[in-house]
């Protein structure tokens, strides 16, 4: 399925060899398949065509232009958190009227620019930036289209980083709260409450979270047509996990018949925000092999990628594949890490891999929660992003000089004599 495949014995992605990539590109590079995003995209929108809904892709798993513009073109809405990722979507060609707005810490700044643009929703985490809407709309003569985001307090069961369902986290606000934000918006001029929002987490492979969530939800749903709040959507956020090693993702007819299921009698419009769905395995790491190393009882691969380029492993020790661009049979159990002075710089433990120097290999399911979590720590320049479409691949983001980096700094004055 996925379009990072082998023929014979060399990796391809599509129809271009990753070697080929790496000769043209050099590494480490980022490489991405049209075909790949543009499946998983097309999969979850018609897991839910028989419902009215909306998938607003997530832009923070992978925000570069050419990914936003080839969903733009499918019909996709975005949700974003930052004025840069609005940015961003309106220079790949997004709609504005289909971006959602997330995030505990809007600024005022990225209020008014979302404001001013007319997005279609922006999903209110706190009472505090409910009131700083309603004055921001006020001052541009505007009505502001919102949410409120519950938090649920329901276990998504995934890394406790990425659970933020639970109520002790910092996301979304209690049932009470909700409904006194709900309560005091009705007063308001400038603030027109559309909707009702929550996320409760990422790499989700249950679907029992999501149903509580759901049925916690619709049952708010259900006290707000009390006080004669009506809603026109509910956006149950993204969430929905992928397979990076052995776990058994929901499968989307599940996630979809599930979710449809436990809205009831409810007839919203659903929104969706998923990102790693959509382009997690996607994308591939593709990096060299500079050195081989043992040390004591443990042999390591040093690899031109590092940490900075990629920070799963090292910030929630999570699980990616390594394969070889070239199968060969002559593999070693090999620990994969970069060049960074950090224990915390690997990329996986013990793999049984074929690599010596000069090797190429990728690491798998790197779309998602790879780029845009990338640095310069150690003065590295971040890596080059390739999306290949058929036969053809493009270089969507230039591997960063060391001039860039250096061109916002600047040193003191010279020191002046008294
Ligand atoms: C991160 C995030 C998403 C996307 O999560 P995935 O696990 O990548 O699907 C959706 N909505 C909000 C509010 C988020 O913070």
């Amino acid at each position: 399925m996925s379009s990072f495949h082998y023929q014979s014995e060399d990796l391809y992605a599509e129809g271009v060899p990753l070697a080929e990539i790496a000769r043209k590109y050099g590494t480490p590079t980022y490489v991405y398949s049209r075909a790949d995003i543009e499946t998983a995209y097309l999969d979850f929108d018609q897991a839910f065509e028989d419902y009215e809904h909306l998938v607003c892709y997530s832009v923070k798993a992978n925000s570069n232009i050419a990914v936003l513009n080839i969903l733009a073109n499918l019909g996709a809405g975005f949700d974003i958190v930052s004025g840069g990722e609005l940015q961003r979507v309106l220079k790949a060609g997004g709609e504005p009227s289909k971006i959602v707005f997330s995030g505990v810490g809007k600024t005022e700044e990225e209020l008014k620019f979302a404001l001013e643009v007319g997005i279609g929703c922006f999903n209110i985490e706190s009472p505090a930036e409910l009131e700083l809407l309603q004055s921001i709309a006020q001052e541009l003569g505007v009505t502001a289209p919102a949410s409120v985001r519950v938090n649920p307090d329901v276990d998504a069961g995934t890394h406790p980083y990425i659970a933020t369902g639970l109520k002790e986290n910092k996301f979304g606000v209690s049932r009470d709260t909700a409904i006194a934000m709900y309560l005091k918006a009705k007063k308001m001029k400038h603030v027109n409450m559309v909707g009702i929002d929550c996320h409760i987490g990422s790499q989700i492979t249950e679907v029992k979270p999501i149903i509580e969530a759901v049925s916690e939800i619709t049952d708010l749903v259900d006290k707000l047509a009390s006080y004669g709040i009506m809603l026109e959507h509910i956006d149950l956020g993204g969430g929905l996990g992928i397979c990076y090693n052995d776990e058994k993702p929901i499968p989307l007819v599940d996630y979809s018949k599930a979710i449809i299921k436990a809205m009831g009698k409810h007839q919203h419009r659903l929104l969706f925000e998923p990102g790693r769905y959509i382009v997690g395995n996607a994308g591939i790491l593709l990096t060299k092999v500079q050195f081989l190393k043992k040390n004591h009882e443990n042999s390591f691969a040093i690899v031109d990628a590092a940490m900075n380029d990629l920070i799963r492993p090292a910030l929630y020790g999570s699980w990616q594949r390594i394969i070889e661009v070239k199968k060969s049979k002559k593999t070693r159990t090999l620990s994969i890490v970069g060049p960074i002075c950090e224990t915390a710089d690997f990329f996986a433990y013990g793999r049984e891999i074929a690599a010596k120097p000069g090797d190429l290999v990728a690491i798998e399911s790197a779309g998602a929660y790879g780029f845009v979590m990338s640095s310069n720590y150690n003065s590295r320049n971040r890596a080059a992003e390739i999306m290949v479409s058929g036969n053809k691949s493009y270089c969507v983001r230039k591997r960063e000089t060391i001039e860039q980096q250096l061109l916002l700094e600047s040193v003191l004055p010279a020191h002046e004599e008294a």
